[in-house]
């Protein structure tokens, strides 16, 4: 199909998509839903909607494999983060066309993505052809805040609907300047979020009358300092080896501090939290009255650790760091860390994609220092699922800053080249 129709149907369905107000909270995204419903099944492909509440169902498509061969998931989301208009230069449900961008929210994160991907099944299904095995879409709700509604409860609730072998999500596909040489980012992985608690034990007492009292709060003041003074050892694990070895060379772990320190500004903040673990102290509440001396207070840290690693592994450093003190330490929760393999026909068919499109640029793997829904597909089905959306022409710096802020917008430009992508994957590994 000429890449100018396909240009052209995929702003058409974004442009559509931005005039729906999906902001969650609410969400509403059955909207949306409805809308590529009628978009896919005009080009013949089975829709199937899944909503646990109405107004926030979660659509899947499904193109039947002919024979055994891997399934794909093609993973995105309709809920978008609020939206200022006072802050913005266009309206942000116009999906107005300007500078050669499509303008709104959720442009980049992500009805881009949710456009270029039904673009993608619906002009394949239209040309007749058969995956060889299920090729499936999926736009899901409730991703932004994450009330269970969307595809963590599929995958509980409705398991076979979107179990696959493979997915392409967000969550990557930036060109950045790596060791001289473009590359893009392919999220492969993502660091485990687990917050803890430190209780600091005191006694409380009349504020008129310090003497008799111990503070929690003071104690907690020391404690906070320590652990934000904490500095773990960093290392590589497969994923930034294969970074490094896009760069230059691998660094010899005892030389790795070094080698970070020398790598340029932008690729050293990528790069940093992607080799240990990071803990910020981030809540605090002690006494409620001024009155009043806390003998308890409690403070939240996030803490993110890299995948494969657990709360375990890092108590002893954390609990060293604090030193011996009267505090309790809970942890609160332990969610993501989990990874894709980097050998698999997904990687060789994005690298396929890149090698002919765009020949001077390669192609790294990445951890994702934040969550993504490909965690609940890794979890509970273990499928490769990789985060990659390509984006050449707009600058990678500008899309940072454009996610869940004002005049977000995406070049069409990018927006054709994501779905060439989607398409090249769909027919590579559904050959
Ligand atoms: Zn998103």
């Amino acid at each position: 199909m000429a890449t100018t129709a396909l240009r052209d149907e995929a702003v058409g369905l974004l442009q559509e998509l931005l005039r729906l107000n999906t902001v969650n909270p609410p969400g509403n995204e059955t909207i949306a839903a409805e809308l590529l419903r009628a978009y896919l099944e005009d080009s013949g492909v089975a829709c199937e909607l899944y909503a646990l509440e109405p107004e926030r169902a979660n659509l899947v498509a499904r193109m039947p494999g002919r024979g055994d061969g891997p399934s794909l998931l093609l993973l995105s989301h309709t809920d978008t983060v609020v939206a200022e208009p006072a802050e913005w230069s266009v309206d942000p449900w116009s999906g107005e066309l300007r500078d050669g961008c499509v303008w709104g929210r959720g442009a980049l994160d992500m009805k881009g993505h949710v456009a270029a991907a039904a673009t993608a099944i619906a002009t394949l299904a239209r040309e007749g052809f058969e995956p060889a095995g299920d090729l499936v879409f999926a736009a899901t709700a409730d991703e932004e805040v994450g009330v269970d509604v969307g595809l963590s409860w599929l995958c509980r609730a409705h398991p076979e609907a979107v179990r696959t072998d493979y997915c392409v999500n967000e969550g990557g596909g930036e060109r950045v300047a790596l060791g001289g040489r473009p590359a893009y980012l392919c999220t492969t992985a993502e660091k485990m979020s687990a917050p803890f608690r430190i209780v600091a034990h005191g006694r409380s007492g009349h504020a008129s009358m310090p003497g008799i009292a111990d503070n929690a709060l003071v104690r907690a003041a020391r404690l906070i300092d320590r652990v934000a003074a904490l500095r773990f050892q960093p290392r590589l694990i497969p994923e930034t080896e294969a970074l490094f070895a896009a760069i230059g060379d691998v660094p010899h772990p005892a030389q790795l501090e070094e080698a970070v320190a020398e790598l340029p500004r932008e690729v050293r903040e990528m790069v940093e939290p992607m080799l240990g673990v990071a803990v910020s102290p981030t809540m605090i509440s002690a006494s409620e009255l001024t009155n009043v001396i806390p003998g308890r207070c409690e403070v939240v840290c996030d803490c993110r650790l890299l995948p494969g690693d657990t709360p375990v592994d890092v108590e002893p450093a954390i609990r060293a760091a604090l030193g011996q003190d009267s505090y309790d330490l809970e942890w609160i929760e332990a969610i993501g860390g989990t990874r894709s393999p980097l050998d698999t026909p997904l990687w060789d068919a994005i690298a396929a994609f890149v090698a002919e499109d765009d020949p001077d640029a390669g192609v790294v793997p990445v951890v994702s220092v934040g969550f993504t829904d490909s965690h609940f597909l890794r979890e509970a089905f273990g499928t490769v699922a990789y985060g990659f959306f390509p984006m050449r022409t707009m600058d990678p710096d500008l899309a940072a800053r454009l996610i869940h802020s004002a005049d977000e917008r995406i070049e069409i430009a990018d927006l054709e080249l994501g779905v060439r992508f989607l398409r090249h994957v769909a027919a590579t590994l559904g050959a």
